[in-house]
Protein backbone atom coordinates (compact mmCIF):
# COMPACT_ATOMS: atom_id res chain seq x y z
CA UNK A 1 0.00 0.00 0.00
CA UNK A 2 3.16 2.43 0.77
CA UNK A 3 4.02 4.16 -1.88
CA UNK A 4 7.02 6.63 -2.60
CA UNK A 5 7.34 9.92 -0.22
CA UNK A 6 6.45 13.23 -1.32
CA UNK A 7 10.13 13.90 -3.49
CA UNK A 8 9.55 17.51 -3.20
CA UNK A 9 8.56 17.93 0.19
CA UNK A 10 11.20 15.39 1.38
CA UNK A 11 14.10 16.76 -0.17
CA UNK A 12 13.60 20.69 1.12
CA UNK A 13 12.80 18.46 4.77
CA UNK A 14 16.03 17.48 4.05
CA UNK A 15 17.76 20.27 3.15
CA UNK A 16 16.75 22.57 5.85
CA UNK A 17 15.30 20.93 8.73
CA UNK A 18 17.19 18.79 11.70
CA UNK A 19 14.94 16.18 13.17
CA UNK A 20 14.81 14.79 16.52
CA UNK A 21 16.68 11.89 17.12
CA UNK A 22 18.25 13.26 13.68
CA UNK A 23 20.22 10.60 11.62
CA UNK A 24 18.81 11.22 7.90
CA UNK A 25 20.66 8.09 6.48
CA UNK A 26 18.22 5.87 8.98
CA UNK A 27 15.18 8.03 8.05
CA UNK A 28 15.36 7.88 3.71
CA UNK A 29 11.46 6.40 4.20
CA UNK A 30 10.44 9.38 6.24
CA UNK A 31 6.70 10.46 5.88
CA UNK A 32 5.53 13.62 5.48
CA UNK A 33 1.95 13.65 7.79
CA UNK A 34 -0.90 15.62 6.16
CA UNK A 35 -4.22 14.55 7.88
CA UNK A 36 -5.57 12.94 10.51
CA UNK A 37 -8.67 11.19 11.98
CA UNK A 38 -9.69 9.03 15.36
CA UNK A 39 -6.98 6.47 15.16
CA UNK A 40 -5.95 6.85 11.81
CA UNK A 41 -2.63 9.06 10.23
CA UNK A 42 -2.72 10.16 6.65
CA UNK A 43 0.52 11.54 5.19
CA UNK A 44 1.27 13.47 1.79
CA UNK A 45 1.11 10.89 -0.98
CA UNK A 46 -2.77 9.29 0.69
CA UNK A 47 -1.15 6.37 2.07
CA UNK A 48 -3.30 5.52 5.57
CA UNK A 49 -1.97 3.87 8.86
CA UNK A 50 -3.47 3.16 12.04
CA UNK A 51 -1.56 5.20 14.82
CA UNK A 52 0.12 2.84 16.85
CA UNK A 53 1.95 5.09 19.27
CA UNK A 54 -1.13 8.19 19.59
CA UNK A 55 1.65 10.64 18.12
CA UNK A 56 4.29 10.07 21.00
CA UNK A 57 2.06 8.27 23.40
CA UNK A 58 0.21 11.96 24.02
CA UNK A 59 -2.83 11.59 21.39
CA UNK A 60 -5.38 10.09 23.29
CA UNK A 61 -8.64 11.62 22.40
CA UNK A 62 -7.89 10.54 18.52
CA UNK A 63 -7.31 13.14 15.55
CA UNK A 64 -9.64 15.64 14.17
CA UNK A 65 -11.37 16.61 17.53
CA UNK A 66 -12.89 19.73 16.35
CA UNK A 67 -13.69 20.64 20.13
CA UNK A 68 -10.38 21.36 20.92
CA UNK A 69 -9.33 23.15 17.69
CA UNK A 70 -12.73 25.86 18.53
CA UNK A 71 -11.62 25.59 22.44
CA UNK A 72 -7.86 27.24 20.95
CA UNK A 73 -9.42 29.45 18.22
CA UNK A 74 -11.98 30.82 20.86
CA UNK A 75 -8.88 31.56 23.44
CA UNK A 76 -6.56 32.66 21.00
CA UNK A 77 -9.64 35.00 19.74
CA UNK A 78 -10.14 36.12 23.50
CA UNK A 79 -7.10 36.47 24.58
CA UNK A 80 -3.86 34.49 22.73
CA UNK A 81 -0.98 35.33 25.34
CA UNK A 82 -0.38 36.89 28.74
CA UNK A 83 2.80 36.19 31.21
CA UNK A 84 2.19 33.68 34.23
CA UNK A 85 5.04 35.10 36.27
CA UNK A 86 4.14 35.86 40.00
CA UNK A 87 1.64 38.80 39.53
CA UNK A 88 -0.10 37.64 36.41
CA UNK A 89 -2.52 34.59 35.34
CA UNK A 90 -5.00 33.83 33.46
CA UNK A 91 -8.63 32.18 34.19
CA UNK A 92 -8.03 29.28 32.17
CA UNK A 93 -4.62 28.92 34.12
CA UNK A 94 -6.56 28.58 37.59
CA UNK A 95 -9.12 26.87 35.96
CA UNK A 96 -6.68 24.13 34.83
CA UNK A 97 -5.31 24.03 38.66
CA UNK A 98 -8.13 23.10 39.87
CA UNK A 99 -9.81 20.69 37.43
CA UNK A 100 -6.39 19.03 38.35
CA UNK A 101 -6.33 19.27 42.40
CA UNK A 102 -9.69 16.66 41.56
CA UNK A 103 -8.05 14.76 39.21
CA UNK A 104 -4.82 13.82 40.21
CA UNK A 105 -3.86 11.84 43.98
CA UNK A 106 -5.29 13.11 46.62
CA UNK A 107 -1.76 14.02 47.81
CA UNK A 108 -1.03 16.51 45.01
CA UNK A 109 -2.58 19.97 45.80
CA UNK A 110 -0.58 22.84 43.91
CA UNK A 111 0.35 22.73 39.62
CA UNK A 112 2.99 24.39 37.76
CA UNK A 113 2.52 24.85 34.04
CA UNK A 114 5.32 24.17 31.37
CA UNK A 115 5.71 23.53 27.71
CA UNK A 116 6.30 19.66 27.86
CA UNK A 117 7.86 16.76 29.61
CA UNK A 118 11.96 17.57 29.72
CA UNK A 119 10.60 21.13 31.41
CA UNK A 120 8.46 18.77 33.64
CA UNK A 121 11.37 16.91 34.38
CA UNK A 122 13.67 20.14 35.27
CA UNK A 123 11.23 21.38 36.89
CA UNK A 124 10.53 18.75 39.84
CA UNK A 125 14.73 18.47 39.94
CA UNK A 126 14.99 21.90 40.95
CA UNK A 127 11.86 22.17 43.17
CA UNK A 128 13.06 19.07 45.21
CA UNK A 129 16.32 20.76 45.83
CA UNK A 130 15.13 24.14 46.68
CA UNK A 131 12.56 22.49 49.04
CA UNK A 132 15.10 20.44 51.09
CA UNK A 133 17.39 23.50 51.14
CA UNK A 134 14.80 25.75 53.03
CA UNK A 135 13.85 22.53 55.02
CA UNK A 136 17.62 23.26 56.49
CA UNK A 137 19.43 20.21 54.21
CA UNK A 138 21.25 21.27 51.52
CA UNK A 139 22.98 18.36 50.50
CA UNK A 140 20.09 16.66 49.61
CA UNK A 141 20.52 17.18 46.02
CA UNK A 142 21.04 13.32 44.41
CA UNK A 143 18.96 11.75 41.93
CA UNK A 144 17.98 8.54 41.80
CA UNK A 145 16.25 6.92 38.86
CA UNK A 146 15.62 3.60 36.63
CA UNK A 147 17.63 2.10 34.13
CA UNK A 148 15.52 1.80 30.93
CA UNK A 149 13.38 4.63 32.20
CA UNK A 150 12.63 8.10 29.85
CA UNK A 151 12.49 11.57 31.37
CA UNK A 152 13.26 13.82 27.87
CA UNK A 153 16.32 14.93 26.87
CA UNK A 154 17.43 19.01 28.34
CA UNK A 155 20.73 18.19 30.06
CA UNK A 156 19.18 17.26 33.77
CA UNK A 157 16.31 15.07 32.30
CA UNK A 158 19.10 13.32 30.06
CA UNK A 159 20.96 12.34 33.24
CA UNK A 160 17.82 11.06 34.81
CA UNK A 161 17.05 9.01 31.26
CA UNK A 162 18.10 5.84 32.26
CA UNK A 163 18.55 5.08 28.35
CA UNK A 164 21.81 4.66 27.76
CA UNK A 165 21.73 5.48 23.98
CA UNK A 166 20.35 9.00 25.08
CA UNK A 167 24.03 9.40 26.39
CA UNK A 168 27.25 9.19 24.98
CA UNK A 169 27.24 12.06 21.96
CA UNK A 170 26.10 14.64 24.82
CA UNK A 171 28.35 13.65 27.91
CA UNK A 172 29.11 14.88 30.63
CA UNK A 173 26.24 14.26 32.28
CA UNK A 174 25.32 16.34 35.05
CA UNK A 175 26.84 15.19 38.35
CA UNK A 176 24.41 13.36 41.49
CA UNK A 177 22.26 11.21 39.29
CA UNK A 178 22.45 7.57 39.87
CA UNK A 179 20.25 4.65 38.28
CA UNK A 180 19.06 1.24 39.75
CA UNK A 181 17.89 -1.65 37.89
CA UNK A 182 14.70 -1.63 36.20
CA UNK A 183 11.66 -3.76 38.18
CA UNK A 184 11.08 -5.89 35.01
CA UNK A 185 9.45 -8.53 35.43
CA UNK A 186 10.41 -10.48 32.48
CA UNK A 187 14.08 -9.85 33.30
CA UNK A 188 14.74 -8.80 36.64
CA UNK A 189 16.77 -11.00 38.44
CA UNK A 190 16.60 -11.37 42.47
CA UNK A 191 18.68 -13.18 44.89
CA UNK A 192 17.30 -14.44 48.05
CA UNK A 193 13.42 -15.45 48.78
CA UNK A 194 12.25 -11.76 48.78
CA UNK A 195 9.25 -11.10 45.76
CA UNK A 196 11.11 -9.71 42.51
CA UNK A 197 9.04 -6.85 43.15
CA UNK A 198 10.15 -6.10 46.46
CA UNK A 199 13.50 -7.16 45.94
CA UNK A 200 13.80 -4.41 42.99
CA UNK A 201 12.55 -1.96 45.02
CA UNK A 202 15.31 -2.68 47.52
CA UNK A 203 17.50 -1.33 45.16
CA UNK A 204 16.58 2.03 46.00
CA UNK A 205 17.35 1.38 49.66
CA UNK A 206 20.88 0.01 49.00
CA UNK A 207 21.32 3.40 46.15
CA UNK A 208 20.11 5.46 48.94
CA UNK A 209 22.65 3.99 51.58
CA UNK A 210 25.38 4.12 49.21
CA UNK A 211 25.00 7.34 48.07
CA UNK A 212 24.36 8.37 51.86
CA UNK A 213 20.47 9.75 52.47
CA UNK A 214 21.83 13.38 53.78
CA UNK A 215 22.65 13.36 49.98
CA UNK A 216 19.04 12.01 47.66
CA UNK A 217 16.60 14.46 47.06
CA UNK A 218 14.34 12.58 45.16
CA UNK A 219 13.60 9.05 43.43
CA UNK A 220 12.02 9.48 40.11
CA UNK A 221 10.03 7.26 38.18
CA UNK A 222 7.40 6.47 35.38
CA UNK A 223 4.43 4.02 36.92
CA UNK A 224 4.80 2.10 33.90
CA UNK A 225 8.27 2.65 31.85
CA UNK A 226 7.37 3.54 28.62
CA UNK A 227 9.72 4.69 25.62
CA UNK A 228 12.35 1.89 27.52
CA UNK A 229 9.59 -0.72 26.28
CA UNK A 230 6.51 -0.63 28.36
CA UNK A 231 7.54 -2.20 31.75
CA UNK A 232 4.90 -2.91 34.13
CA UNK A 233 6.55 -3.19 37.77
CA UNK A 234 5.20 -6.26 39.92
CA UNK A 235 2.41 -5.10 42.36
CA UNK A 236 4.15 -5.04 45.41
CA UNK A 237 6.96 -2.96 43.61
CA UNK A 238 5.24 0.48 44.59
CA UNK A 239 4.19 0.05 47.86
CA UNK A 240 7.87 -0.95 48.98
CA UNK A 241 9.28 2.32 46.74
CA UNK A 242 6.86 4.12 49.14
CA UNK A 243 8.25 3.09 52.59
CA UNK A 244 11.46 3.25 51.54
CA UNK A 245 11.16 6.93 50.40
CA UNK A 246 9.32 7.54 53.56
CA UNK A 247 12.25 5.90 55.75
CA UNK A 248 15.04 7.66 53.94
CA UNK A 249 12.95 11.81 53.53
CA UNK A 250 13.39 11.13 49.70
CA UNK A 251 10.38 12.48 47.56
CA UNK A 252 8.81 10.07 45.66
CA UNK A 253 8.31 12.12 42.00
CA UNK A 254 5.76 10.03 39.76
CA UNK A 255 6.57 11.04 35.85
CA UNK A 256 3.05 10.67 34.22
CA UNK A 257 3.74 12.05 30.76
CA UNK A 258 2.68 8.63 29.75
CA UNK A 259 0.63 7.62 32.15
CA UNK A 260 -1.13 10.31 33.04
CA UNK A 261 -4.90 10.30 31.97
CA UNK A 262 -6.47 7.34 31.76
CA UNK A 263 -3.74 5.94 29.19
CA UNK A 264 -3.41 2.53 31.66
CA UNK A 265 -6.39 2.25 32.25
CA UNK A 266 -6.55 4.51 35.77
CA UNK A 267 -6.64 8.03 35.16
CA UNK A 268 -3.05 7.92 36.89
CA UNK A 269 -0.48 5.62 36.84
CA UNK A 270 0.00 5.06 40.62
CA UNK A 271 -3.51 4.18 41.06
CA UNK A 272 -2.83 0.76 40.26
CA UNK A 273 -1.21 0.19 43.45
CA UNK A 274 -2.58 2.63 46.22
CA UNK A 275 0.39 4.69 46.11
CA UNK A 276 0.74 8.80 46.43
CA UNK A 277 3.77 10.38 45.35
CA UNK A 278 5.06 13.73 46.57
CA UNK A 279 5.77 15.38 43.17
CA UNK A 280 4.16 14.47 39.90
CA UNK A 281 4.90 15.28 36.02
CA UNK A 282 2.50 15.39 33.28
CA UNK A 283 2.60 16.43 29.53
CA UNK A 284 1.17 15.09 26.57
CA UNK A 285 -2.30 13.20 27.06
CA UNK A 286 -3.52 16.39 29.46
CA UNK A 287 -3.77 18.30 25.32
CA UNK A 288 -3.98 14.89 23.73
CA UNK A 289 -0.90 16.16 22.18
CA UNK A 290 -2.65 19.47 20.17
CA UNK A 291 -0.54 22.12 22.22
CA UNK A 292 2.45 21.53 23.72
CA UNK A 293 1.55 21.82 27.45
CA UNK A 294 3.06 20.04 30.46
CA UNK A 295 3.49 20.92 34.43
CA UNK A 296 3.99 19.63 37.27
CA UNK A 297 2.28 18.94 40.71
CA UNK A 298 3.14 18.96 44.54
CA UNK A 299 1.87 18.17 47.77
CA UNK A 300 1.02 20.79 50.03
CA UNK A 301 4.12 20.66 52.79
CA UNK A 302 6.15 21.62 49.63
CA UNK A 303 3.54 23.95 48.29
CA UNK A 304 3.71 25.26 51.33
CA UNK A 305 7.60 25.68 51.47
CA UNK A 306 7.34 27.71 48.22
CA UNK A 307 4.72 30.26 49.89
CA UNK A 308 7.53 31.06 52.47
CA UNK A 309 8.92 33.69 50.21
CA UNK A 310 12.21 33.04 52.23
CA UNK A 311 13.67 32.79 48.98
CA UNK A 312 12.26 33.14 45.65
CA UNK A 313 11.47 29.87 43.29
CA UNK A 314 13.74 31.65 40.17
CA UNK A 315 12.28 29.05 38.08
CA UNK A 316 9.99 29.97 34.95
CA UNK A 317 9.43 30.14 31.27
CA UNK A 318 7.29 32.16 29.01
CA UNK A 319 4.54 29.60 28.20
CA UNK A 320 3.76 28.72 31.78
CA UNK A 321 0.53 28.98 32.08
CA UNK A 322 -0.41 29.61 28.17
CA UNK A 323 -4.19 30.62 28.09
CA UNK A 324 -4.50 28.84 25.01
CA UNK A 325 -2.75 25.67 26.26
CA UNK A 326 -5.11 25.49 29.33
CA UNK A 327 -8.05 25.75 27.32
CA UNK A 328 -7.50 23.32 25.46
CA UNK A 329 -6.45 21.28 27.71
CA UNK A 330 -9.66 21.68 30.11
CA UNK A 331 -11.78 21.17 27.01
CA UNK A 332 -9.52 17.83 26.27
CA UNK A 333 -10.07 16.76 30.00
CA UNK A 334 -13.72 17.30 30.08
CA UNK A 335 -13.59 14.51 27.13
CA UNK A 336 -11.83 12.33 28.77
CA UNK A 337 -13.94 12.13 31.89
CA UNK A 338 -17.42 12.83 29.82
CA UNK A 339 -16.14 9.34 27.29
CA UNK A 340 -14.39 7.60 30.41
CA UNK A 341 -11.25 7.20 29.02
CA UNK A 342 -9.48 5.34 31.79
CA UNK A 343 -12.53 2.38 31.06
CA UNK A 344 -12.03 2.65 27.69
CA UNK A 345 -8.06 1.94 28.30
CA UNK A 346 -8.83 -0.79 30.43
CA UNK A 347 -11.40 -2.76 27.89
CA UNK A 348 -9.91 -2.10 24.72
CA UNK A 349 -6.00 -2.78 26.30
CA UNK A 350 -7.03 -6.14 27.81
CA UNK A 351 -9.12 -7.08 24.66
CA UNK A 352 -6.16 -6.16 22.70
CA UNK A 353 -4.01 -7.94 24.97
CA UNK A 354 -5.74 -11.19 25.00
CA UNK A 355 -5.91 -10.75 21.19
CA UNK A 356 -1.91 -10.58 20.56
CA UNK A 357 -1.49 -13.09 23.39
CA UNK A 358 -3.52 -16.24 21.61
CA UNK A 359 -2.02 -14.79 18.04
CA UNK A 360 1.67 -14.71 19.40
CA UNK A 361 2.22 -16.31 22.62
CA UNK A 362 3.32 -19.63 21.72
CA UNK A 363 5.48 -17.95 18.53
CA UNK A 364 9.11 -19.16 19.02
CA UNK A 365 10.66 -15.77 19.03
CA UNK A 366 8.12 -13.71 20.63
CA UNK A 367 9.00 -13.24 24.51
CA UNK A 368 6.74 -11.78 26.25
CA UNK A 369 3.47 -9.51 25.28
CA UNK A 370 2.87 -7.16 27.70
CA UNK A 371 0.62 -4.52 28.58
CA UNK A 372 -1.26 -2.58 31.12
CA UNK A 373 -4.64 -0.43 29.35
CA UNK A 374 -3.37 1.07 26.72
CA UNK A 375 0.22 0.75 26.72
CA UNK A 376 1.50 -2.86 24.93
CA UNK A 377 4.48 -4.06 23.74
CA UNK A 378 5.37 -7.54 22.25
CA UNK A 379 9.20 -8.35 23.33
CA UNK A 380 10.79 -10.44 20.59
CA UNK A 381 14.01 -13.26 21.40
CA UNK A 382 16.41 -14.89 19.69
CA UNK A 383 15.78 -17.79 22.01
CA UNK A 384 12.88 -18.02 24.32
CA UNK A 385 14.01 -20.22 26.76
CA UNK A 386 17.10 -18.35 27.34
CA UNK A 387 15.45 -14.77 26.35
CA UNK A 388 18.46 -13.82 24.59
CA UNK A 389 18.20 -11.13 22.58
CA UNK A 390 18.85 -10.94 18.84
CA UNK A 391 22.69 -9.41 17.70
CA UNK A 392 22.14 -5.51 17.12
CA UNK A 393 23.18 -6.49 13.29
CA UNK A 394 21.03 -8.81 12.39
CA UNK A 395 18.20 -5.68 12.68
CA UNK A 396 14.95 -7.29 13.54
CA UNK A 397 13.13 -4.90 15.11
CA UNK A 398 13.45 -2.23 12.26
CA UNK A 399 12.57 -5.15 9.85
CA UNK A 400 9.77 -6.17 11.62
CA UNK A 401 8.52 -2.13 12.09
CA UNK A 402 9.19 -1.45 7.95
CA UNK A 403 6.83 -5.19 7.62
CA UNK A 404 4.19 -3.64 9.83
CA UNK A 405 4.44 0.02 7.79
CA UNK A 406 4.02 -1.96 4.55
CA UNK A 407 0.81 -3.80 5.89
CA UNK A 408 -0.55 0.19 7.77
CA UNK A 409 0.57 0.45 10.75
CA UNK A 410 2.64 2.96 12.33
CA UNK A 411 4.61 3.17 15.96
CA UNK A 412 7.80 2.88 17.29
CA UNK A 413 10.39 0.09 19.05
CA UNK A 414 12.92 -0.05 22.07
CA UNK A 415 15.64 -2.59 20.12
CA UNK A 416 13.59 -5.33 19.82
CA UNK A 417 10.19 -4.70 21.24
CA UNK A 418 7.58 -3.40 19.66
CA UNK A 419 5.53 -0.74 21.29
CA UNK A 420 2.13 -0.26 20.92
CA UNK A 421 0.26 2.80 22.72
CA UNK A 422 -2.90 3.69 19.91
CA UNK A 423 -5.43 6.50 20.71
CA UNK A 424 -7.87 5.60 23.58
CA UNK A 425 -10.72 6.25 20.99
CA UNK A 426 -9.55 3.27 18.15
CA UNK A 427 -12.29 1.00 17.35
CA UNK A 428 -12.44 -2.57 17.40
CA UNK A 429 -12.10 -3.25 14.05
CA UNK A 430 -8.62 -0.85 14.47
CA UNK A 431 -7.65 -2.89 17.16
CA UNK A 432 -8.12 -6.52 15.35
CA UNK A 433 -6.66 -4.53 12.25
CA UNK A 434 -3.69 -4.03 14.55
CA UNK A 435 -3.06 -7.55 15.92
CA UNK A 436 -3.33 -9.28 12.29
CA UNK A 437 -0.32 -6.93 11.29
CA UNK A 438 1.95 -7.23 14.25
CA UNK A 439 1.12 -11.08 13.74
CA UNK A 440 1.70 -11.19 9.66
CA UNK A 441 4.88 -9.12 10.08
CA UNK A 442 6.34 -11.18 12.96
CA UNK A 443 5.75 -14.39 10.25
CA UNK A 444 7.29 -12.30 7.61
CA UNK A 445 10.42 -11.54 9.46
CA UNK A 446 10.96 -14.57 11.80
N1 LIG B 1 8.84 11.75 30.63
C1 LIG B 1 8.29 10.71 29.99
C2 LIG B 1 7.80 9.55 30.80
C3 LIG B 1 8.18 10.71 28.60
O1 LIG B 1 7.64 9.66 27.97
C4 LIG B 1 8.64 11.83 27.88
C5 LIG B 1 8.52 11.91 26.36
N2 LIG B 1 8.37 10.74 25.67
C6 LIG B 1 9.22 12.89 28.59
C7 LIG B 1 9.30 12.82 29.96
C8 LIG B 1 9.76 14.08 27.87
O2 LIG B 1 8.75 14.81 27.30
P1 LIG B 1 9.05 15.89 26.16
O3 LIG B 1 9.47 15.14 24.95
O4 LIG B 1 7.74 16.61 26.03
O5 LIG B 1 10.12 16.78 26.68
Amino acid sequence: MTTTPNPGLLSRDQARLIHPLHNPGLHQQAHIWARGEGAVLTDTEGNQYIDGLSGLWNVVAGHGRTELAEAAARQMDTLGYCSGYAGSSNPAAIELAEKLAELTYPSITRFFFTSGGAESTETNIKTARYYWKLKGKPDKTKVISLQWGYHGVTLAAMSATGITAYWPMFEPRVPGFVHIPSPYPYRYESAGDQTQGVAAANELEQAILREGPETVAMFLAEPVQGAGGVIIPQPDYFPRIREICDKYDVLLVSDEVITGFGRTGRMFGLDHWGVEPDMIQFAKAITSGYFPLGGTGVKEEIAQVLDTGEMVWMHAFTYSGHPVGCAVALRNLEIIEKENFPAQAADKGAYLLERLQSALGDHPHVGEVRGLGLMLAVELVKHKETKAEFPAQDQIGPKIHAATEKRGLFSRLRGDVFLLAPPIVISREQLDHTVEIITESIEEVL
